[in-house]
């Protein structure tokens, strides 16, 4: 009986999102440890998505039940997850007795992969970064404790639905298929009744100054407080071609602006440097830096994960360490040392 594999991809406003193009990456790592063989079948719901999935369907070479929702009032995407996800598709995905299910980390994946797991009777672990195979079966390893540490997750039932991390798994959309996907429709009604579409707010998340940062000095919870940012805000001064990013939290508490968050929710940079000021090293934020060229990371804990992948790691309180960097960086260039 042929193996399958299942990826629930994301839209967004009529657009595949990129996290689809990684689940398809990481569905082809699971297919050659199975067995080359093993189908892959994405399913995707949203609107006018037919051209965008054809498309895809010949580069990819995946098979596409594209899921469009026949409710005039909802945009493509914004109906909630696990409606989409009730029959029939469920019935389809049931047909397929998937091997693996795999859906992005995110905010929709977190909706569905739970629910999809008790339907399905299977296994659930979110968060993987990476697979390892022990010759037999393949283990899923995923950060825990604010990733300090990683730990390897080995489903012991048939199937598994798994989140995958975004911005971990890249896609090759140089590789050669071998063959062409197939796309077919399912039309979903969905009773509108049951929730309403208030319509896109667009963020002023303009994170162009990021990407054209040559050094990006990254504010996170360390900084404690809102007047510490002066500090950093110095420190990428001292640089040409820089700008000032931040965590989550940072941006959440309105320090910064969304438009000057890094992560799988905010913007993906490679800098030539990236300094990281107070950092734990979240997989959501290493998502969207660990490509910097040179990362420099100031944190008071030596276990700090960020330092799993920083060049330079500096242990020290951030408060007292970058004013006197700074003190001595202005020194050094008025004296010209
Ligand atoms: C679906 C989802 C999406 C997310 N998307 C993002 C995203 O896009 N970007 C993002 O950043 N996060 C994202 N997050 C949040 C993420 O999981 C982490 O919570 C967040 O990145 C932590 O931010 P932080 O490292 O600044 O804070 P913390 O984890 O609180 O770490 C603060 C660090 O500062 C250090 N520190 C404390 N005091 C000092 C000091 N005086 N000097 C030096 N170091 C000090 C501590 O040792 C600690 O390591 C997302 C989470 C979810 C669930």
């Amino acid at each position: 009986m042929q193996s399958h594999i299942i990826i629930i991809g994301e839209c967004a406003e009529g657009h595949i999102a990129p996290v689809t193009f990684e689940l398809i990456a990481f569905a082809r790592i699971l297919q050659q440890h199975i067995t080359p063989d093993a189908g892959i079948h994405l399913f995707l719901a949203g609107r006018h998505l037919a051209d965008a999935a054809s498309r895809l369907a010949q580069t990819e070479g995946a098979d596409i039940t594209l899921l469009e929702m026949d409710a005039p009032k909802a945009a493509a995407g914004t109906a909630p997850i696990d409606l989409i996800f009730k029959n029939p598709p469920m019935d389809r995905i049931r047909r397929l007795n998937p091997v693996y299910v795999c859906a992005g980390h995110t905010p929709n994946g977190a909706d569905i992969a739970p629910a999809l797991a008790v339907a399905l009777n299977a296994a659930c672990v979110t968060g993987v970064e990476r697979v390892v195979s022990d010759g037999q079966r393949l283990h899923f390893i995923r950060s825990v404790f604010n990733d300090k540490i990683t730990t390897a997750i080995l489903p012991i039932v048939k199937t598994a639905v798994l989140t995958v991390t975004p911005g971990i798994f890249k896609s090759e959309h140089t590789a050669k298929m071998d063959k062409t996907g197939t796309v077919s429709v399912l039309t979903l009604s969905i009773e509108e009744a049951c929730y309403t579409f208030h319509g896109f707010e667009k963020t002023d998340a303009d994170t162009s100054a990021l990407s054209h940062a040559d050094v990006i000095v990254s504010a996170g919870n360390g900084v404690k407080k809102q007047e510490y940012l002066e500090n950093i805000y110095q420190l990428s001064r001292l640089f040409p071609k820089s700008a000032v990013a931040g965590s989550r939290p940072v941006c959440d508490r309105k320090w910064l602006t969304y438009s000057q968050q890094v992560g799988v929710t905010g913007a993906t940079v490679k800098p030539k440097l990236y300094i990281a000021c107070g950092i734990s090293g979240a997989s959501q934020h290493t998502a969207g830096m660990r490509d910097s060229r040179f990362i420099v990371a100031i944190n008071t804990d030596p276990h700090a994960a960020i330092f799993n992948i920083a060049d330079v790691c500096i242990i020290e309180d951030l408060t007292t360490f970058i004013p006197r960097f700074i003190a001595r960086a202005l020194a050094t260039t008025e004296t010209g040392e």
